[in-house]
């Protein structure tokens, strides 16, 4: 048997249908930048975070750095954020001139540590910039009561993020602002790049329409230094198709991790993925913890089971960070995960038969404790 990490042909027969019939209007009528379906989209979209305002950008990394541009970050400033991510929460920061500060990330959920994020505030720090890891949101009361006792802000990565909920409330609603992306492997994934930042204040929202369309005021108006960043009406078209199937994905996607917990909870050497109670996990990746994991992915792979890493380096050691001066054994909870994690696969449309083999081909492969 094959399984593929992701396999989108279940979400594109989906939507095809809807998606080619208002492409070819797009088409017709040629706004492709900044069409009438881009402005639906961002009001669609940001309805279904239950914020207020949505600017459509042409990528998650363009979302945080305009989202920190909207709120002044620069040169002098610093942004905290974990180690644990992927390469573009830290590049975002960098590109706006002001330094990432790395934290280090909880055993449980794989999301930034509180009391790291307190012990590395200085009077330099502006922005707590979490991520919401695989698809299960970070601790935000704690973050948000931190951020309010030191005047701080509060931007989300919510690239893995779409639909999930904490304590109730949707991710997009919570903070200052959250960033999301719609490249193609994400929750909600566009035909090409595409992102969007979600914020209820009218006046980050005012900044980042402008920052993303060359700090346009008029057409040949310009307030401030802005950028070429917008969200194609084409892709807006493919999301917004997308988007009305989202939560029943993302219930599929739960179907899935529930099946996978199953069958490997009582596996000695593989830790499924912990989730909170208070929140909701929408699993954009399936990540589990395996004790000989370099074997085990070998291994898979012979069997023709898709599998990846998310992620093998932390950012506080990767070369492109060096000038910041990090060692390894800066922070071990980061490092000892990025050593064991695996992604499995995970789409909606995996089937039962699917998961079963890649659970039986774990119990063959892997050995001993995590
Ligand atoms: C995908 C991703 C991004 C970047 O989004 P792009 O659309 O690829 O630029 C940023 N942060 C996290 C956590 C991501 O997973």
């Amino acid at each position: 048997m094959k399984v593929q990490f992701i396999d989108f042909q279940g979400q594109y027969q989906t939507v095809k249908v809807k998606v080619n019939r208002r492409l070819q209007k797009v088409f017709e009528r040629g706004d492709f930048i900044l069409g009438k379906d881009e402005k639906d989209f961002e009001a669609e979209f940001s309805r279904y975070c239950k914020a207020r305002y949505g600017v459509g950008v042409n990528s998650g990394t363009d979302a945080l750095y305009l989202a920190l541009g909207a709120l002044d970050v620069g040169p002098g400033d610093e942004v905290i954020l974990p180690t644990f991510t992927f390469i573009a929460t830290a590049l975002c920061v960098s590109y706006t001139g002001a330094k990432p500060v790395f934290v280090d990330i909880e055993e449980e959920t794989y999301n930034l540590e509180t009391k790291a994020v307190e012990a590395a505030i200085t009077p330099r720090t502006k922005v707590i910039l979490p991520v919401h890891i695989y698809g299960q949101p970070a601790n935000m009361q704690d973050i948000l009561s931190l951020a309010k006792t030191h005047g701080l802000k509060v931007v989300e990565d919510a690239a893995q993020a779409h639909g999930a909920t904490y304590q109730g409330k949707k991710i997009g609603s919570l903070a200052d602002a959250a960033c999301f992306s719609f490249y193609p492997t994400k929750s909600l994934g566009a035909f090409g790049d595409g992102g969007m930042i979600v914020t209820n204040d009218s006046k980050i929202y005012a900044k980042a329409l402008m920052l993303r369309d060359y700090g346009r005021v008029g057409r040949y108006e310009h307030k401030i230094k802005g950028h070429n960043s917008r969200l194609d009406t084409v892709q807006a078209v493919v999301l917004s198709e997308k988007l009305k199937h989202l939560d029943r994905w993302n219930k599929m996607r739960q179907g899935v991790a529930e099946q996978y917990r199953r069958q490997l909870r009582k596996v000695d050497g593989v830790i499924p993925p912990p989730v909170k109670n208070d929140r909701t996990h929408v699993y954009q990746t399936y990540a589990v913890r395996v004790a000989n994991r370099d074997a085990v992915m070998a291994g898979m792979k012979k069997k023709n089971i898709d599998v990846l890493i998310h992620y093998p380096i932390p950012l506080h050691l990767q070369k492109a960070y060096e000038e910041l001066g990090y060692q390894k054994g800066d922070f071990p909870v980061a490092e000892k995960v990025a050593d064991e994690i695996l992604s499995l696969p995970m789409f909606p449309h995996l089937t039962r038969s699917q998961v079963k083999y890649v659970c039986d081909s774990i119990k063959v492969l892997v050995n001993g404790k995590v």
